[in-house]
C-alpha cells in the first residue's frame, strides 16, 4: 500500500481535483484499490463524492479518538474499489485539541491507524489543507510520497521553498523515507506566463516535475458541479486525457 500526500501551502492550485481524479483513474483505468482521505476542513473531496456530513465519523475521529478503528470511518463511494474518509469543519477543532493532547505522539497517529488497512488498498491518497497543521503533519509522517500541484500565476512559487524545506525536516525526523515525487502543473493555459513558469520549474533540480501538464478546461468546473470525476463527466476532454497521462507517468516513473 503506497501512501501519497497531495499538498501545497496555497489554495486553489487543484490539490482536490488532482487527488480525486488521480484516485478515480487509478481505480477505473488501472484496476487499483484506492482509499482517499479528505484532510481539509473544507470537505471538498467529501462533497465531490457526495459523502459530506456532520452525522458520522470523519478524519477528526481517526485523529482524536485513540479507540477509533479506521475501518469504522471508511465509507464506500459509488465507484467500486474507491473508498473515502471524509472531513468537515469539525477538523478545525480536532486539530486544536490534538495539539493540547500530551498523552500521545500526535504526529504519528494516522500512520499507525493506517496499518490496519495495509492489505486492503494499493494506494492511499490524502488531499490536504493549504496549511501546515497537526493533521497535515500526520499526512506527511504517514506518506511514502508527496505530489505538489502548482498553478502558474503571479503567486505560484510562494511558499514552495519553505514547503520543500519542511519535507526535509519531516525526513530528518519522523519519516526518513518520504519521497518528493514531483510538482504537477495544473490549470495550464497556452500563454507565455505558463510556458515560462513551467520552464523555470523544469530547470530547477530541487523541484522534480512531472512532464505531463494539466490544461485548464471548463469541463473541470462542470465536473465539480455535477460531482463526477472528470473521466466520467467528459472522458475525452483535455483535462481528462491529461490526468490519464499524468497517472500513467506517475505509475511508470
Ligand atoms: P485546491 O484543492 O488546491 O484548493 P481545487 O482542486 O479545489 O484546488 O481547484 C480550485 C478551483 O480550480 C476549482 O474551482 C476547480 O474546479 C478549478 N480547477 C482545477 N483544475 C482545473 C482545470 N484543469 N481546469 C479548470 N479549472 C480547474
Ligand atoms: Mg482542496
Amino acid at each position: 500500500m503506497k501512501i501519497i500526500a497531495v499538498i501545497n501551502l496555497k489554495g486553489g492550485v487543484a490539490k482536490t481535483i488532482t487527488s480525486d481524479n488521480m484516485a478515480d483513474i487509478l481505480v477505473s483505468v488501472h484496476g487499483k484499490r484506492v482509499l482517499l482521505i479528505d484532510n481539509d476542513k473544507q470537505g471538498n473531496t467529501s462533497k465531490f463524492f457526495g459523502l459530506h456530513g456532520y452525522d458520522k465519523k470523519t478524519i477528526s475521529d481517526v485523529l482524536l479518538d485513540p479507540k477509533c478503528n479506521i475501518r469504522d470511518v471508511i465509507e464506500h463511494t459509488k465507484y467500486k474499489n474507491l473508498d473515502l474518509i471524509s472531513a468537515n469543519m469539525d477538523l478545525m477543532m480536532a486539530n486544536q485539541k490534538l495539539i493540547l493532547d500530551s498523552t500521545r505522539i500526535q504526529q504519528i497517529i494516522l500512520r499507525e491507524k493506517l496499518k490496519v488497512v495495509k492489505d486492503d488498498y494499493d494506494f492511499v491518497i490524502i488531499d490536504n489543507a493549504p496549511d501546515i497543521n497537526i493533521g497535515v503533519m500526520n499526512a506527511l509522517v504517514a506518506a511514502d510520497e508527496v505530489i505538489v500541484p502548482i498553478k502558474i500565476d503571479q503567486f505560484a512559487f510562494d511558499g514552495l521553498e519553505q514547503l520543500i524545506e519542511y519535507f526535509d525536516s519531516i525526513r530528518e525526523g519522523l519519516n526518513p523515507q518520504l519521497t518528493f515525487r514531483g510538482c504537477l502543473v495544473t490549470q495550464y493555459a497556452n500563454n507565455k506566463t505558463n510556458k515560462d513558469g513551467t520552464e523555470w520549474l523544469a530547470s530547477k533540480a530541487e523541484y522534480p516535475l512531472f512532464k505531463t501538464v494539466i490544461h485548464r478546461t471548463v469541463k473541470v468546473d462542470e465536473s465539480t458541479f455535477y460531482q463526477m470525476p472528470i473521466m466520467r463527466h467528459s472522458r475525452y476532454c483535455r483535462a481528462s486525457l491529461d490526468y490519464q497521462a499524468f497517472v500513467k507517468e506517475y505509475l511508470q516513473k
